[in-house]
């Protein structure tokens, strides 16, 4: 499997954005803007509150709903968090995971992450496992440890089966929201490196099959070189995906 047989996946994250009447509008301005995407998987990972708009918006159309994070456990006494299957009974199919703005702001760890992505394949949810280095991390010299043990740690249990149903999203920290994008040859090289640490976990026909997403900053302007490199299979996009045009766009240049 290469490049042209995994699947690319263009992923909108909204973070802590739009009401559900403001869901329900911009994905109505972005359904016949993207509609004819057959060339790759088109999803938005919504706020929980706005996932039944999303829903109802997107029905009939190529755009499918993610959440933006969950909890590890069933259900029980755990005051504000939702569980994987309550997204499932939404309609949701994909969450993201281990977001470093819940790594940085909420105390997320590799190990909570992992308890995260088997809760949601347990669930039957595609779960959006994301690894990043901070600059710190990089001017230091340990990106590529950083990066093999956020690998390594947040997929602890997982068996190649399963994996094939991960998606990993490589998010340099330095250039989530920031407008630094890493270059293309930058952001091919890190997802190069979580392939080449899936090819010692499992094997390597499991590693080439595993769609492995860059997100930092992509934009219209920047994703056909980043989407165009051998180990970019799609983009996780955060700012750029709360504009119809510029989600569009991007959808676009993964042609
Ligand atoms: C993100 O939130 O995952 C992200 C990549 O954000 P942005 O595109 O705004 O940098």
């Amino acid at each position: 499997m290469n490049k042209e047989t995994r699947a690319t996946v263009i992923a909108g994250n909204w973070k802590m954005n739009k009401t559900p009447a403001e869901t329900a509008a911009l994905i109505n301005d972005m359904k016949p803007l993207v509609g004819a995407a057959d060339w790759c998987k088109v999803l938005l990972c919504v706020p929980y509150v706005d996932i039944a708009a999303a829903v109802e918006a997107a029905k009939g159309s190529n755009i499918e709903i993610g959440a933006e994070n969950m909890h590890w456990e069933a259900s029980g006494a755990y005051t504000g968090e939702i569980s994987a299957d309550m997204l499932k009974a939404v309609g949701v199919k994909y969450v993201i995971i281990g977001h470093s703005e819940r790594r940085q702001y909420f105390a997320e760890t590799d190990a909570t992450v992992n308890l995260k992505v088997k809760a949601a394949l347990a669930a039957g949810l595609t779960p959006i496992m994301c690894v990043g280095e901070t600059l710190e991390q990089r001017d230091l010299g340990i990106m590529p440890e950083i990066i093999a043990m956020q690998t390594k740690c947040g997929l602890i249990g997982i068996d190649a089966e399963e994996m094939k149903k991960v998606i990993i999203a490589y998010e340099p920290v330095w250039a989530i929201g920031t407008g630094r994008t890493a270059t293309a040859d930058q952001a091919d090289e890190v997802c190069g490196i979580i392939r080449n640490t899936l090819c010692g976990l499992y094997d390597c026909a499991t590693a080439e099959a595993v769609t492995i997403q860059y997100g930092g900053s992509m934009n219209a302007k920047n994703a056909a070189e980043l989407l165009s490199k051998k180990n970019v299979d799609g983009g996780l996009i955060g700012g750029a995906s709360l504009k119809a045009p510029d989600f569009a766009a991007i959808v676009d240049a993964a042609k």
